[in-house]
């Protein structure tokens, strides 16, 4: 079978074509030795019985190796010979995307070049010749549609087409000095007898990493041209006068290709007037704000639009009353968000299925400790995440939405003014809000950040940015607050936790970048892609590769640490089973009492009453994965209370209400625990994604500073939340410690420029 490869810049359609290609013959693995993505599937074409395989290469601006996407897809060209290269080209930004064309043509491929998002450039009433394109490039050139399904077959059948001939490659440089170096270099590694030597020699004339490690024997022959054809060592820096000249080949030849309507005025496109409102220096950022509020609010509020804050609901009887669904749609406090339904429709759902289970085993006189573990152990764990899993989906789905509508690359570009203040480029915020999802694709996004400082110091902070998994101890730690302690709102306390994680991140990265992690923070240049309508199949692809990952999750990891728990809270060291009232006396006490101490400076240690010490092992746990922590409450807390009898599995914020109960955990401890959690070493999934993103020697002192990062905070948290008056104390050292850094930074300067 036949293997074409599809390639192109990020965001020119890739996926859509590819998802739209391979329907479900898709499947998504690794590339061997790292972590991007490889997707593999099969094209059908009924009418002609062709079956042809389609490999996706990762999206890549150019073929130089400074990126490990850009060595992926250069490295499957080059050595596994694809029958047919897809150059994949969004039109609407038609001379960024070229660039990556001029480098592949110069390959012995057979190419076509497929320019997508057409629909677009018709809409705006523009045309390309794709004729005189085609002769421009020396390949095939269609305009198809990917998210249309326009064109698409027509584009495979001509490619098969192409891949039944052979194809030499072709140069776009039009410079008599550079061409006829090219051309002695090439020369020389057609005597080695290496393939694709037109390739091979202008990346190693352009000073090409990989290209001089391997052949140092030809840099001499350029060293020696330059001697002799340039008297002006500036005109010899060939990387930029390559790519310059690949420009000019755009700009000169294949725009001719273009034709923008004309009448009169230049037309303003849709893109453009909504960007005159959403990027605007002065009400961009209040939107965003605005924005981000309103998703969280979607998501968490029991009070949507604030309707109920009036008392409308004080005296409405509940719909379903005395049936577990009784809070589905609103309560007195006011009408559920959508994302507060979803979950009260989980909840009332596995409620439901608990009682049944327990009523059912004790009907068949399963033993206690059997029911037990059954229904508060295994159940009551995993439920308990269930419960929060709607949340999570909506909250992930929005992200989705704002991403492929192309507001997301707005949102960087608005910020990077701000960014840049305390020492990130624009750059940086997409693997930081990617954080919110989940800390391992925000880590591996890392990579489009050029400098390797501000990448450590990004891959640092990520996981102070609140994720899915460490939002049910958000919310049911808070709802727990409000229930008990009568304070405030609930999504309140959350949001707060969110910017205190948020703020946090930014402090650490402004002392970084201040000290240790000097440098100078690269220039974000950026075409902001069109705006489009977010496609309705990837987001379904999306949401249902996390449901996936998550319910695998669920039933692997957090079932077995939950069965683990269960068990060493219910057996002594001789191993003789516990009653519910004698857990102090299990394994897993005496290990969390052992711990119990360290955590006493932060308010869940040993000052805690007698079951203390879940705090203690929860914290621990959550190093696994942070649903463990409330997972390892509710697997607990129907057992805590003296004399309480296993009855149903406990929600989420039940468990922690029955926690606050057993030890008398005070509010600052509690606000301290969540703080420890958002701050402290992530799941083992991220440790083991930044250990293989971070540079060797940064991994060990990344793990220490997130231990002293969540000690030093929780702790200040917990004191502050005692003694108010400490907070002058901390706004007293923090003021010396920028001062500290100011004269510091004061220093470095005055000896780097002694040293210019
Ligand atoms: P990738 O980063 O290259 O994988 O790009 P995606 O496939 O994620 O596409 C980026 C955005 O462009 C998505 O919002 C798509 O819905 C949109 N898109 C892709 N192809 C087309 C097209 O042919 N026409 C239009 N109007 N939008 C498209
Ligand atoms: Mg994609």
């Amino acid at each position: 079978m036949k293997n074409f490869a599809l390639i192109g810049n990020p965001n020119s359609g890739k996926t859509t074509l590819f998802n739209s290609l391979t329907g479900s013959t898709a499947h998504v693995g690794n590339w061997p030795g790292v972590t991007v993505d490889k997707r593999e599937g099969k094209y059908k074409y009924k009418k002609e019985n062709i079956e042809v395989n389609i490999v996706d290469l990762p999206g890549i601006y150019s073929l130089s190796p400074y990126t490990s996407e850009e060595v992926i897809s250069r490295n499957y060209i080059l050595e596994e010979n694809p029958d047919c290269i897809i150059n994949i080209i969004d039109a609407t930004n038609f001379e960024r995307n070229l660039y990556l064309t001029t480098q592949v043509i110069e390959m012995n491929v057979p190419v076509i070049v497929a320019l997508n998002m057409i629909d677009i450039v018709e809409k705006n009433g523009n045309s390309i010749n794709e004729k005189l394109l085609e002769k421009t490039l020396g390949v095939p050139v269609i305009g198809i549609s990917a998210l249309k399904e326009e064109n698409l077959d027509t584009l495979m059948i001509k490619a098969l087409g192409a891949s039944n001939k052979t194809r030499k490659g072709l140069s776009v440089i039009k410079d008599e000095k550079i061409s006829s170096l090219i051309k002695k270099i090439e020369a020389e590694y057609q005597n080695k007898n290496v393939q694709n030597s037109l390739f091979h020699a202008t990346k190693l004339i352009e000073n090409d990493e990989i290209e001089v490690k391997n052949n140092e024997n030809l840099v001499s022959i350029i060293d020696e041209y330059k001697k002799d054809n340039y008297s002006n060592s500036e005109d010899t820096d060939f990387e930029a006068t390559i790519a310059d000249l690949r420009y000019q080949f755009i700009t000169n030849e294949c725009n001719k290709a273009v034709k923008a309507e004309k009448n009169g005025k230049e037309k303003i496109s849709f893109s453009d007037r909504v960007d005159k409102i959403l990027t605007n220096k002065w009400i961009g950022i209040p939107i965003f704000l605005v924005i981000l509020f309103l998703i969280f609010h979607l998501t968490f509020s029991t009070n949507l639009f604030f309707i109920g804050s009036f008392g409308l609901f004080e005296n409405v009887p509940l719909l379903f009353e005395g049936t577990p669904y009784e809070e589905l749609f609103y309560t007195s406090e006011g009408i559920n968000s959508f994302g507060v339904m979803l979950q009260n429709l989980v909840i009332g759902t596995t409620d439901m299925i608990s009682s049944l289970v327990n009523d059912g085993l004790v009907s068949v006189n399963t033993p206690d400790w059997c029911v037990g573990l059954i229904v508060d152990g295994v159940l009551g764990g995993i439920f308990s995440i269930f419960s929060f899993l709607p949340q999570i989906l909506l909250l992930f789905l929005f992200f989705s939405i704002i991403e492929d509508s192309g507001y997301m690359a707005r949102i960087a570009f608005i910020l990077d003014r701000i960014f840049r203040k305390f020492g990130l480029s624009g750059r940086a915020f997409l693997p930081l809000i990617m954080g919110f999802g989940c800390s391992v694709p925000a880590m591996i996004n890392t990579r489009t950040l050029a400098d390797d400082k501000e990448k450590i110091a990004t891959i640092r902070v990520i996981p102070f940015f609140s994720c899915g998994a460490k939002l049910p101890i958000l919310t049911a730690i808070s709802g727990a607050i409000v229930t008990q302690f009568g304070l405030a709102n609930a999504d309140l306390i959350t949001y707060s936790m969110y910017l205190l994680g948020m703020i946090v991140a930014i402090i650490s990265i402004i002392l970084m970048r201040n000290t240790i992690m000097r440098g100078k923070i690269p220039p974000f240049i950026m075409e902001l892609p069109e705006y489009h309508l977010p496609q309705f199949k990837s987001l379904v692809i999306h949401l249902w590769d996390k449901l996936k990952h998550f319910v695998k999750k669920a039933f692997t990891i957090i079932l077995a640490s939950t069965i683990i728990i269960w068990f060493i809270s219910h057996f002594a060291w001789n191993w003789s089973f516990l009653e519910d009232a004698e857990l102090n006396q299990s394994i897993l006490s005496s290990i969390g009492q052992f711990i119990q101490p360290i955590f006493t400076p932060l308010g869940f240690g040993s000052q805690l009453g007698q079951f203390g010490w879940v705090f203690a092992v929860a914290a621990i746990t959550g190093l696994i994965a942070k649903e463990n922590v409330i997972a390892t409450f509710a697997t607990l807390a129907a057992s805590l209370t003296a004399g309480f009898v296993a009855d149903d599995a406990l929600g989420g914020i039940d468990s922690v209400i029955e926690m606050i109960n057993a030890t008398g955990i005070n509010v600052p401890g509690l606000i301290a625990f969540i703080a420890f959690n958002m701050l402290t070493i992530p799941c083992f999934a991220a440790v083991a994604t930044a250990k293989s993103e971070l540079p060797k020697n940064k991994f060990k002192s990344t793990i220490l500073f997130w231990i002293i990062t969540s000690f030093v905070v929780s702790s200040m948290v917990y004191l502050i939340g005692t003694f108010y008056w400490t907070v002058f104390i901390y706004i007293a050292l923090i003021a010396v410690v920028i001062i500290l850094i100011y004269l510091y930074n004061r220093r470095m300067n005055k000896i780097e420029k002694g040293l210019n």
